[in-house]
């Protein structure tokens, strides 16, 4: 059987089979220096449609939850205590290839490396305050997204 769908029904259909889901995080640094608009318009301005977003807080031990293949790193301590140590606004994103673009426009871990035009060039102080987080894989991305959000919320 040929399937047609011309013109715009085409190009639906190919958005709807290519995409992909990832998971990001406004961490307290940029949630703290207000920085929460303007990261959320960058990620809108590369076309990801921002499928759940909420402001939340996490414990220490939620964050230790989170960044649990970290466990045991040097900066980990750092990391989770400044991960709880205020708001952050969860989020899932949407679109054809979101796992990979999402961390080009974030930019290197370590600001002062990160590209001009970047997030974290734009947005973050130091390697420890970077502004934002993004899932480095499908199945880490799998992990986190049902790590802040229930499916109920995913539609
Ligand atoms: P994220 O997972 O938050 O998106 P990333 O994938 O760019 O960041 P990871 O290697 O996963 O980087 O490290 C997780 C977080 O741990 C980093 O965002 C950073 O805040 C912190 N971190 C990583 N390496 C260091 C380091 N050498 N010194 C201090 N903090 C670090
Ligand atoms: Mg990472």
């Amino acid at each position: 059987m040929v399937l047609y769908t011309g013109g715009s029904a085409f190009f639906a259909l190919r958005r709807e089979i290519l995409s992909q889901r990832t998971f990001s995080i406004i961490k307290p640094d940029a949630v703290r220096k207000g920085h929460t608009a303007a990261i959320l318009a960058e990620i809108e301005g590369a076309g990801f449609k921002i499928v759940a977003i909420k402001r939340a807080s996490i414990s220490k031990a939620q964050a230790e939850g989170f960044y649990a293949v970290h466990a045991g790193r040097p900066f980990f301590p750092e990391l989770t205590e400044f991960m709880s140590s205020g708001p952050i606004f969860p989020m899932v994103l949407e679109k054809e290839n979101a796992i990979a673009d999402l961390r080009k426009l974030m930019g290197a871990t370590d600001p002062a490396k990160a590209e001009e035009g970047t997030i974290r060039k734009k947005y973050a102080e130091s390697i420890g305050e970077n502004a934002i987080h993004g899932s480095d894989a499908e199945e880490t991305a799998a992990f986190e997204i049902g790590y802040f959000f229930a499916g109920l919320e995913l539609k």
